[in-house]
């Protein structure tokens, strides 16, 4: 097949894109760098099956050629990512799909859409079905993503229902690994570069907030499923083991072997208390789960910050 990536350049996008050349597939990558890093894809320059084109897919997007498939992975997902970039955050989830939508219409392609636990909000129902409505705050801080995704979805549903396009719609849950940014907010890379330069580890709240963590390579098989054999409906992809945020910095502690003091800071505002996935229907139609521990991917992401400390990405004296 020939893919159409967008944000390939970032974290899932680059491990998807890794994950389809691996298979045989040709992919065209997209990304503007807003958040995704050139280094994320660097391995890949001169590869024979994959072309990047600098773009931003919420402008009109074209690619010359035929498509069979377009995964739409472009967007801010870091909680202070999206508060920087609120602007493009909402337009990427919602010009950025009906372009990438569009395009895929076009091509008679099949349309991937990268969407997120965050349209559960801070929810009521424990863990979350995808039967599950949802509880998201349209106009709090993390309203500019929550609700771009929950936009996109309705999108993507409609070109589903109205134009027969085969679509499928992922809700992703915390994912982890090698490519993070150190500096992107994430729970898991600031605890580990916290840990790794000596610095604070910093607990928001009390840290008894629950996350469910999936390894990246758990999370690109279950994407590579659900495009080929998944169906229509949404799909939870995401790891059910759930943890508090401080269970979490005790791992992180514990396998760095840091000396580094945890402190307290203020939990911010509308973060969810608790997010577990019900991955009950990616088990049944996909036959998937995830098998790699909390120990095992957190021992693979150290190794990965420890590799590029004091390079650009992770100046020692940043
Ligand atoms: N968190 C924390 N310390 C940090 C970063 C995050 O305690 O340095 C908490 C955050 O408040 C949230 C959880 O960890 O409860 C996961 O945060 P993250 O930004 O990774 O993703 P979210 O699931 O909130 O989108």
């Amino acid at each position: 097949m020939r893919l159409l990536i967008t944000g390939a350049a970032g974290f899932l996008g680059s491990h998807l894109t890794d994950r389809f050349l691996a298979d045989g597939h040709s992919v065209v990558g997209l990304d503007n760098f807003i958040t995704g890093h050139p280094d994320n894809i660097a391995h890949l320059i001169g590869h024979q099956r994959f072309e990047f084109v600098r773009h931003n897919v919420s402008t009109f997007t074209y690619v010359p050629g035929p498509i069979d498939g377009v995964l739409h992975f472009a967007s801010p997902a870091s909680p202070i990512d999206y508060l920087e970039h609120p602007i493009p955050t909402l337009k990427v989830g919602a010009l950025g799909t009906h372009n990438a939508l569009g395009l895929a219409k076009a091509k008679g392609a099949r349309f991937f859409l990268a969407s997120t636990s965050e349209v559960y909000g801070d929810p009521l129902v424990h863990p979350q079905p995808e039967t599950y409505w949802g509880n998201v705050n349209p106009v709090g801080p993390r309203g500019v993503y929550d609700e771009a995704k929950r936009f996109a979805e309705a999108m993507t549903m409609a070109y589903h229902t109205y134009h027969g396009l085969d679509t499928r719609i992922v809700r992703i849950f915390n994912t982890y690994g090698p490519r993070m940014r150190p500096y992107d907010g994430r729970v898991v890379s600031n605890f580990i570069v916290q840990s790794l330069t000596g610095r604070p580890i910093t607990i928001y709240g009390d840290g008894s907030q629950t996350r469910s963590f999936c390894y990246v390579t758990d999370e690109v098989e279950g994407l590579c499923r659900l495009f080929m054999q998944g169906d229509n409906d949404p799909m939870n992809i995401g790891n059910p083991i759930e943890y508090t945020v401080r269970q979490l910095a005790e791992v992180v502690v514990e396998l760095t072997g840091t000396k580094s003091p945890i402190e307290y800071r203020d939990l911010p505002r509308d973060d969810p208390k608790v997010r577990q996935p019900d991955i009950t229907r990616a088990r049944s139609v996909l036959g998937w789960e995830p098998d790699v521990s909390l120990r095992e991917g957190v021992t693979k992401t150290i190794d990965y910050f420890r590799s590029i400390m004091g390079t650009d990405r992770l100046p020692l004296n940043a």
